[in-house]
């Protein structure tokens, strides 16, 4: 299992969900309802977390949310990471690596 994509918005890790399926990989949502104990909750381990089952199909994973999701949305509330990691606009470091987001 391996986790693909993390927001804090809940439909947005849905519809992240729904690309995936729709390419046939299976894909699970994490913390789904933890969003009310923020507060009480480290705020990283609230977030809303998308799973993939199989790890071989991580690198096709993060190419259809690339596609559907960077590409999808308004320029600049979403980037990705050297690494390959998808981090919402709010964050200006990766949780995976740490890098900084550049300009
Ligand atoms: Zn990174």
């Amino acid at each position: 299992m391996k986790r693909v994509f993390s927001s804090l918005n809940l439909a947005e890790v849905h519809h992240a969900r729904n690309l995936l399926e729709a390419e046939g990989i299976r894909a699970f949502v994490r913390n789904e309802f933890l969003s009310g104990a923020m507060g009480e909750v480290p705020f990283d381990q609230c977030q809303p977390e998308l799973w993939i089952a199989a790890d071989q199909d991580s690198a096709r994973a993060e190419r259809v949310l690339r596609e559907g999701l960077l590409w999808g949305r308004a320029k600049g509330s979403i980037w990705q990471c050297a690494c390959g990691e998808i981090i919402e606009a709010q964050f200006t470091q990766c949780w995976r690596c740490g890098s900084e987001k550049s300009p």
